[in-house]
Order: structure tokens, then sequence, then C-alpha cells
């Protein structure tokens, strides 16, 4: 089947009735890459750059993440890379750094939250960045964005270090897009309006799933609620892709659930313009896409959504696939 798999390395990813997508592959860091490209990656569509933090005993310096960035894009050879800012708390601890207390750190000081408070983490990474980006096609992307007002001001802390950085001298691309993560329900909710701002979106079904359901991803004693088919995270989903085409702006999607069999054809039916996944999976995840239809699956994605159960779904998309 591997074999079978490799004539797709170099082919599109399109449905039947000739609807393209993009099928991209997530990272940890440079050692990725190549894996990414071997599989037929289109591009990254998640690079956790928390692995550059926790793999250090401080935190890394302009210069040092500037070559990391720099060398993912340049190792992707102008493919597309969406780098996420810094996404540590939760479960991501730092040696070199002391979180608060807090009796929930999951809906605590993270992400996001973290670095628009300690601006100046932010700014190092951001400058990094925006250095970087002219080796490549760059996408920026914000963690656990749950307000309008949160990506704002992630955004204007950016756009002040590109213009410092254009002050200084130092070329900068003038085609990096900034979007964001769709995680928190609440994004997913107001999704047209975020997408009034945000260059594009990328649905993290992992901690979207975990807050929408109110299950700690990591505990095995309520996993039976972590459910990627409840016709209640597809709506969620589906509100996402609505709001950011309304606008005219891409959705991917780079949880887990992006490269799962029976979510394919219900991820093209509502629209998903890019799917970012472990490498592995890209190659299977072309030869689904390739042979299904978009039309039928936006039927098929429509009569999803009215179901009441996850079990319900995936006995019906297994259904319609096997027909
Ligand atoms: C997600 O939440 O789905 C995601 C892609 O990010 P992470 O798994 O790193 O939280
Ligand atoms: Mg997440």
């Amino acid at each position: 089947e591997k074999e079978a798999l490799k004539v797709l390395v170099n082919a599109k990813s399109i449905s039947t009735d000739g609807h393209e997508v993009e099928l991209a592959g997530n990272i940890g860091g440079i050692k990725d890459v190549e894996g990414v490209l071997k599989n037929g990656g289109e591009g990254v569509g998640l690079f956790r750059t928390e692995f550059l933090y926790m793999d250090s005993d401080h935190f890394p310096t302009e210069d040092e993440q500037f070559e990391a960035y720099k060398a993912v894009l340049e190792g992707m050879g102008g493919k597309k890379v969406v780098v996420r800012t810094l996404d540590i708390g939760g479960d991501k601890k730092l040696k070199y750094f002391t979180f608060p207390e807090e009796m929930n750190p999951f809906l605590g000081y993270r992400a996001i939250r973290l670095c628009l408070d300690r601006t100046d983490i932010f700014r190092t990474q951001l400058r990094a960045l925006i250095r970087a980006s002219v080796y490549g096609k760059l996408c920026i992307m914000f963690p656990m964005i749950a307000t309008v007002q949160e990506f704002c001001d992630a955004k204007a802390i950016y756009e002040e270090e590109k213009a410092n950085l254009i002050k200084e001298g130092v070329a900068v691309a003038d085609n990096i897009e900034v979007g964001m993560m769709v995680e928190i329900p609440a994004a997913a909710v107001l999704a047209d309006q975020f997408a009034k701002y945000a260059d594009f979106f990328s649905i993290g079904t992992n901690d979207l799933i975990q807050y929408s359901m109110a299950a700690d991803r990591m505990s095995e004693h309520v996993s039976y609620l972590y459910q990627p088919y409840n016709p209640a995270v597809l709506r969620l989903v589906k509100m996402t892709i609505d709001g950011a085409h309304k606008e005219g702006k891409w959705a991917g999607m780079c949880g887990a659930m992006a490269g799962e069999e029976y979510a394919a054809p219900i991820l093209l039916g509502l629209g998903l313009d890019e799917f970012s996944m472990s490498a592995t999976q890209i190659l299977k995840a072309r030869k689904i896409i390739n042979s299904l239809s978009k039309k039928e699956m936006e039927e098929v994605a429509a009569e999803a959504l009215n179901k009441q159960t996850a079990d319900e779904v995936l006995a019906f998309v297994k259904e319609k696939l096997a027909k």
C-alpha cells in the first residue's frame, strides 16, 4: 500500500469534480521538514514553535529564533509555512519560567494571553519571524485567541515590530499573512467577525473539542466525551469555515481531526481549504480526497450536521463511503 501511495507524492489534492485543496504537514522544528516534503506535503500548516522554547534553558534569543525560522522557510523551498507563535502553558511548562499557580492551567495564563502580558517575549519572536520572512512564504498565527480585541492587540504589536524593522533598514517580505487558530468555541461562533481582521483561520480541533465538550483532552476518565464527530463540534467547524469565506479568507485545520479518514469527507464538504496533519498521514489523505466528489460531500456534510450523536455521524459517513 505504501508503494502505491508514493505515486501521489507530486500529485495535486483534488476532488473528482475538480475542487482543489491543500494538504500540509505539522512540524515541531527543522528536523521534520524533510518528512513533510518526502510525503508530498504542499506546505507546513502548523509549526509548533514551543519546542524551541522547551528544548532550551533560556528564552531563545531573536537571532537563535531567526536561524530556526529561516531554516524551515528555506527548507520548504517557497512553499507556505504557517508558524504559530508561542503556545506555552497548560501542560507545557518551561524550566526557566515560573507560571502562576492556578486551579485550571488549561483555562488560565497561557499562549496569546501570556504573550500579550509579556510583550517582551512576544516582540522578540515576532521580530525573528519578520526578519526570516524574506526566505520563503511566511504565515504567522496566534494561538488561543478568544476575543477580537486579543487578535487586534496581537496584530498591532506585529505591525509595530514590522515598522521598526523596516525603519532599521531590514528587508521584510510584503506578503506575510497574519491569522489565528480557532480553538476556543467563542472564536468559532464569532468567526465572521474575526475574519474581518485575520488573513486566515486554522482550526485546532484538539483544543476546540476539549473546550466545547468541557472534557480534558489528557484525561482518560472523560475520554468518551472527546468526540470529533459530535454534531456540535462539526457545526463550530462549519461556522468557522463559513465565517472565513464570507470575508474571502481561507480556513485550514491543524488539529488531529484533519488527518482522520472519516473526517475528510465532511471537511471537504464543508469547504475546508487546507488540511494539516502528521507527515505520514498526507498521502493517505490525498488518496481519499482524490476519490471524493466535493458536490456529493456537501450533501453528506449537511446531513451529518443534522444528526444527534457522534456515533450516528460516524456510521452515516462510513455507510456513504461504502457505496
Ligand atoms: C489544537 O489545539 O488542535 C492544536 C493543533 O494545537 P495543540 O495540539 O498544539 O494544542
Ligand atoms: Mg491547541
